[in-house]
């Protein structure tokens, strides 16, 4: 797909959303925005609709969209401006544009994800949350409608990238021929060193201080824990078909090299690049072809040393908790992210110990199981586990 294309990006206040936004901007000849959403700073998405023209905005509600139009400059054209959940999934589908970011934190972005994946568009997917929650649903309407999936996130960007040359960017139903296994890099967050008895007092601000990436509170807080990587192991197990036994995690501090693929013959591809997201943003946004993305050349001399290490379980719960969803099932996995949402949150406001994260996960994953079994076929089904899981997490005195 060289030809031009019309984006619509969804969470484009957030830290993706910025990136994304700084890209296109460098290749006016081959991309501009269509919409743009975010469910906070208006004042933020009224400077980026009028830097990047967007002709459609997705604001969650009518205050919102006052504070919006509040923060619009006297005498330029407003854009179109939609409001609500449902107005977010019908622009990821609308027939206007050709290519959708899916950045939007949480599984609040599921709906919007799917509805793009069901209009047959070019998604780029930063979302991990909507392959926890339902990467079954979402791969099936990927296939079925010959959308297009490049992942974003940066590891499985860069597995994406070590598959065996003509990897068809859609939705595979078995692991490429050749490939032993994948190995996923994590940086080990803040706390890789810390004694685990040390982080009963941990604050927010320590826990979203990563080494080496810059991003969203939420993530940042998922990296410290290491709960993103297991959300990662999640999305890798959906977006590559690999059985969980197949992919493992490897501790690299320096985020320099952002994941591998191992061949049965022995060979391991890496793929290696400055942590930056705007070089798999670039690679979704241009893909086949090479784009200039502003981040600037890795200098491995500099690096100096590249170090590898088998994660601790005893250190990093959440990895081993999730590793455990991906062999239960959709409900254990639904149980694991939701958990974990209103866990972060209640860490992020003060509410709950950062040492209790993983135990309220465990607690909801638990409760999960014990109920009699779940049918979950469709997006409506799929909410309602995940809103139990919410209501059950809040009753533990957290919402
Ligand atoms: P962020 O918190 O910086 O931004 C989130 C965006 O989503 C904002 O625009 C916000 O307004 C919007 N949003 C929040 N709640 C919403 C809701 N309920 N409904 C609609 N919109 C909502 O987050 P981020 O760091 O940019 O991460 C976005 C997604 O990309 C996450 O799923 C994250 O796991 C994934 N990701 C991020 C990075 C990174 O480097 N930041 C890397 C890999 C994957
Ligand atoms: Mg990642």
């Amino acid at each position: 797909m060289s030809r031009f294309q019309r984006v619509a990006v969804l969470g484009a206040t957030g830290s993706i959303g910025e990136s994304t936004l700084d890209v296109i901007a460098r290749h006016p000849d081959r991309l501009a925005v269509y919409a743009l959403s975010a469910h906070s700073r208006m004042e933020r998405l009224a400077q980026q609709a009028l830097a990047s023209r967007a002709a459609v905005v997705v604001v969650p509600d009518d205050a919102a969209r006052r504070r919006f139009l509040a923060a619009w400059p006297a005498g330029q054209s407003a854009p179109e401006i939609r409001v609500g959940a449902q107005a977010l999934a019908d622009t990821a589908a609308d027939a206007e544009c050709d290519t959708v970011m899916a950045a939007i934190v949480g599984a609040a972005g599921l709906p919007s994800a799917l509805a793009a994946a069901r209009a047959g568009k070019r998604i780029l997917l930063a979302n991990k949350e909507a392959l926890v929650a339902a990467g079954g649903l979402f791969m099936q309407a990927v296939r079925e409608n010959g959308a297009e999936l490049l992942p974003i996130d940066s590891e499985h960007n860069a597995i994406f990238q070590c598959l065996p040359q003509g990897q068809h960017a859609g939705a595979p139903t078995e692991p490429a021929r050749g490939v032993r296994r994948l190995l996923l890099t994590a940086s080990g967050g803040p706390f890789r060193r810390q004694d685990p008895e040390d982080l009963h007092d941990v604050t927010p601000d320590q826990a979203c201080a990563h080494p080496n990436w810059s991003m969203g509170r939420k993530i940042s807080v998922d990296s410290a824990t290491m709960l993103n990587k297991g959300l990662e192991v999640i999305e890798a197990h959906w977006l590559f078909a690999m059985p969980a036994e197949r992919i493992e995690v490897l501790i690299h501090p320096q985020s320099v090299v952002h994941s591998m693929v191992e061949y049965d013959d022995g060979s391991v591809l890496a793929q290696l690049g400055q942590p930056d997201m705007r070089t798999p943003i670039a690679y979704g946004l241009g893909f086949p072809d090479r784009l200039a993305s502003g981040v600037s050349p890795l200098d491995l001399a500099r690096c100096g040393r590249l170090e590898f290490e088998t994660p601790d379980l005893d250190r990093f719960p959440c990895l081993g908790l999730a590793f455990d969803a991906l062999r239960r099932g959709q409900g254990a996995c639904i149980a694991l992210n939701a958990a974990n949402e209103i866990a972060v949150e209640a860490f992020l406001a003060g509410r709950l110990r950062y040492t209790w994260i993983p135990r309220v996960i465990a607690a909801a994953v638990e409760w999960q199981q014990r109920q009699s079994s779940v049918t979950l076929n469709n997006l409506a089904d799929v909410l309602a586990l995940d809103t139990e899981i919410r209501a059950y997490t809040g009753n533990l005195g957290l919402a």
